[in-house]
């Protein structure tokens, strides 16, 4: 299998160069050559534990990969979730469930996509025997999970860019108080757009990204959107053969990756009827969903910051399938709207898609009936996606991507609840250990350059 850039200028890589390189030299995103049809496959993973059925999925597409290899890097990835499911599904009621992405180290979803990246670099820094340099830029999970998945590992230093104070304090202090010494929390001042934008800058100097190893770790990596598939593909699983075809994800969504895979694992075959876009305030991909039209608008900060988003990155691999792989469009698109903000792109019906957007307003609100109709407590985030009007006779699956514990006032002012997390309530104990810098490419290249790995 090999992966080819969504803008269609550079020659097809393998997995592992896909992996190491993040985002495609010619700025498009790697996508795999051709998706396989895996639906017979995929019915008989039925009963598979976590690991062996990313194993089944991930052989597909890491080819140039030894089996024992993926096979010991998918173990160690999932070691460390504490639910012996690793993304358990809870039943709420007849037609309603939940999908728990939040029993990995840092108790948001992104666990599931870094913790596996991580065992990768290792591999990749073995083979090579060179260092790497690890950059990101995050809206609050992705850091703390990219920190966690990289934490302590020999030959790599990491480093993540962060709005400061516009994180929430767990979110920072899962960052800063690691008291690792590869790990480099940069907080900047600004939104966490202006943050992705300097990193873009960064990884646009070709010859610095040579210089330091430089790797990206954001949602773009190709590595994160296949982890993802595999839970959509778990969780159908657990739902009676004779009504998986009427399943709907709900998918609180920011950068669009999650929802992304979840898709991509519809087209290889997954049972489903369709993916529900559940956006918060900062709504561009309801407006993209319900019009068609793809337009940035300000980022206001919300009760769920990890979905405070504008521009969503993982939206070009979407087009590009959306056009069949014609790259020469999907370039010009996104020339387009980097350029002017705005770009009107094909109606969307008929790709399974459906959206909607919370606002804070509505978020409080929506945590208290939950808790009081199903006894149960989600998160700011998770609660965009109980705004979605369920339809009579469907499977609904909600992704929880966050434990409430990481939101304590909002959920204390919804429900007057004190919910709390053994990992974090440690945390608190710990000293925070930040860097200030002023978010410009230069400065950003010149701290890399002085803190790489010895
Ligand atoms: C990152 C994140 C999201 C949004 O995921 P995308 O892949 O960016 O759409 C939602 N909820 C939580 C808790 C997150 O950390």
């Amino acid at each position: 299998m090999k992966f080819v850039s969504t803008r269609g200028g550079v020659e097809p890589v393998s997995f592992q160069k896909a992996v190491s390189t993040g985002l495609a030299p010619d700025g498009g995103l790697f996508v795999p050559e051709k998706l396989p049809d895996l639906a017979t496959e995929i019915s008989s993973w039925e009963g598979l534990s976590y690991p062996e059925l990313c194993i089944r999925l991930f052989s597909h597409f890491a080819t140039d990969t030894d089996s024992a290899e993926l096979r010991e890097t998918v173990e160690n990835a999932y070691a460390s979730f504490d639910d012996p499911e690793t993304a358990p599904l809870r039943r709420l009621g007849e037609g309603l469930s939940v999908l728990e992405l939040f029993h990995g180290p840092t108790l948001a979803f992104k666990d599931f996509a870094l913790q596996w990246l991580g065992e990768l670099y290792e591999k990749q820094i073995a083979r090579d025997s060179r260092s790497i340099a690890v950059l990101g830029a995050t809206s609050g999970d992705t850091g703390a999970a990219a920190i966690h998945g990289l934490l302590g590992k020999e030959g790599v230093s990491i480093f993540i860019l962060y709005p400061d104070g516009r994180v929430s304090p767990l979110q920072e202090r899962q960052m800063t108080c690691t008291e690792a010494e590869n790990v480099f929390p940069l907080a900047i001042q600004g939104s966490f757009d202006d943050a992705q934008k300097s990193l873009k800058e960064v990884f646009g100097d070709q010859d610095f990204r040579a210089e330091c190893g430089l790797s990206a770790v954001n949602s773009i990596n190709l590595a994160r959107i296949l982890a993802q598939c595999a839970y959509y593909i778990y969780a159908a699983l657990k739902i009676p053969a004779e009504r998986r075809e009427k399943i709907r994800f709900v998918v609180p969504t920011g950068n669009f990756g999650n929802v992304l895979a979840g898709w991509m694992a519809y087209r290889m075959g997954m049972p489903a009827s369709g993916f529900v876009v559940a956006t918060n305030q900062n709504d561009i991909l309801h407006r993209f969903f319900s019009t068609g039209r793809y337009e940035v608008g300000d980022v206001r900060p919300s009760l769920a910051p990890s979905m405070d988003i504008q521009v969503a990155s993982n939206f070009e691999r979407f087009l590009y399938y959306r056009v069949d792989g014609d790259s020469s469009k999907v370039s010009s698109w996104m020339k387009e709207f980097a350029s002017s903000g705005r770009v009107e792109l094909p109606a969307p019906e008929g790709w399974g898609f459906t959206s909607t957007a919370t606002d804070d307003g509505e978020i409080e609100g929506i945590i208290r009936s939950v808790h009081q109709e199903f006894d149960y407590v989600v998160d700011p985030h998770t609660a965009c996606g109980f705004s979605w009007d369920r339809r009579e006779g469907e499977e609904t699956i909600i992704l929880s991507t966050a434990h409430p514990a990481k939101f304590p006032e909002t959920i204390e002012k919804a429900t007057g609840l004190v919910v709390t997390h053994p990992s974090l309530e440690e945390l608190k104990a710990k000293k925070i250990v930040k860097f200030p810098i002023e978010a410009t490419s230069t400065n950003i290249q010149d701290f890399i350059r002085s803190h790489l790995p010895s």
